[in-house]
């Protein structure tokens, strides 16, 4: 099994029931889904697996049991690969309506034509925007605990946010990291309750609640990282050796913008139960979407992904019944 999906040539004259833009497990299940109800399906990613690349461990997907999440990726290959559907690995950055179809530009190999769009882009990591952030990204600041937490074996390191990522980040750090540093704006966390009570559990993990990151200092490298109390206004400086930000995601905002969807006031792309856009024939699933109150879970995004797939089905074959 790959971590690759088989690549394909496809004609760019060929007209596509649906276009799915995206490889995360969102795309992969819409395009499970399409093969199923047999819809003449193209996929157009970056990434296969889109933030799964990112995960370590999942232990919360239904049925799978502390599965490996590269394995994981390439579970997902194989499944669409016995659909035969086509997958391209490329950037869309955008789509135009000609008629009743839509024409999918990509960066690299072309353009393509399809009747219905299914958008399940994900969203991108957000940034503190402290000063040194940018000038130290890759020397001592990470944006991914489970990709970088064994280069601070024997290290002191600052986690900051208080979501699943934080959490989880904080747990893995622990096994390699001499002290960590869990730095939340608040006393309350968003993460899961399990993951609070075992990162409570971890010795050299310290918390530093109702606080920010002001300033990441360092020299080539990450030296310290300064932290600020919001209740008390007290100021502190940690002598570390990297920080990593946990602190969410940023939704396709420019995407959405470019392509003329609606979105929430948030910037996520609105859709309704049936994950219908606001362009008809457009659908969108997975963490893209303004669903479900910013519950983003494999399982949610993928549930979706099918919602997605069906509802284009759907859409073709009313559009099918008007015209006969
Ligand atoms: P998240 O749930 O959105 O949490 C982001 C955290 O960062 C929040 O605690 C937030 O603080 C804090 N934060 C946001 N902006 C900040 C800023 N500018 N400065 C300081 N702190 C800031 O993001 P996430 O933890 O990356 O998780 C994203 C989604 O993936 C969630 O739905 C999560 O459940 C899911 N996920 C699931 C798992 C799992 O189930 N195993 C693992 C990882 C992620 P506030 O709390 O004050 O808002």
């Amino acid at each position: 099994m790959s971590l690759l999906p088989k690549s394909a040539k496809v004609d760019p004259n060929e007209i596509f029931d649906v276009i799915i833009i995206g490889l995360g497990p969102a795309a992969y299940s819409a395009a499970l889904y399409a093969g199923r109800y047999v819809m003449k399906a193209l996929v157009i990613g970056e990434t296969p697996g889109g933030q799964l690349t990112e995960a370590g461990e999942v232990d919360d997907y239904l049925g799978l049991i502390k599965v490996n999440a590269q394995d994981m990726i390439r579970i997902f290959n194989s499944h669409i690969e016995e659909y035969n559907l086509p997958v391209i690995l490329d950037t869309v950055e955008k789509y135009e309506k000609h008629g009743d179809l839509f024409v999918v530009k990509t960066k690299r190999k072309g353009e393509f034509k399809s009747k219905t769009i299914i958008v399940a882009v994900g969203v991108k990591r957000r940034k503190l925007n402290v000063p040194g952030e940018d000038q130290f990204t890759g020397r001592g600041v990470s944006y991914c605990s489970v990709c970088d937490a064994p280069l601070f074996k024997n290290r002191e390191v600052v986690i900051v946010g208080g979501g699943d990522s934080a959490l989880e980040g904080a747990e893995l750090l622990s096994r390699y990291a001499t002290k960590v540093y869990l730095v939340h704006r608040r006393d309350v966390f968003k993460g899961q309750p399990y993951y609070v009570e075992i990162v409570k559990q971890k010795k050299n993990v310290e918390f530093i609640l109702n606080s920010t990151v002001t300033e990441i200092i360092g020299e080539k490298l990450v030296k310290a990282v300064k932290v600020k109390n919001l209740k008390t206004g007290e100021e502190k400086t940690l002598n570390v050796n990297g920080i990593f930000i946990e602190i969410g995601f940023e939704p396709p905002v420019e995407f959405a913008k470019v392509n003329g969807i609606e979105t929430d006031s948030n910037g996520y792309i609105k859709v309704d139960e049936w994950m219908r856009t606001s362009t008809e024939g457009v659908f969108a699933a997975g963490d893209c979407t303004s669903t479900w109150l910013g519950f983003r879970q494999i399982i949610t995004a993928v549930a979706q992904g099918s919602v997605a797939a069906r509802s284009a089905y759907t859409f073709l074959n009313e559009r099918q019944g008007k015209t006969n």
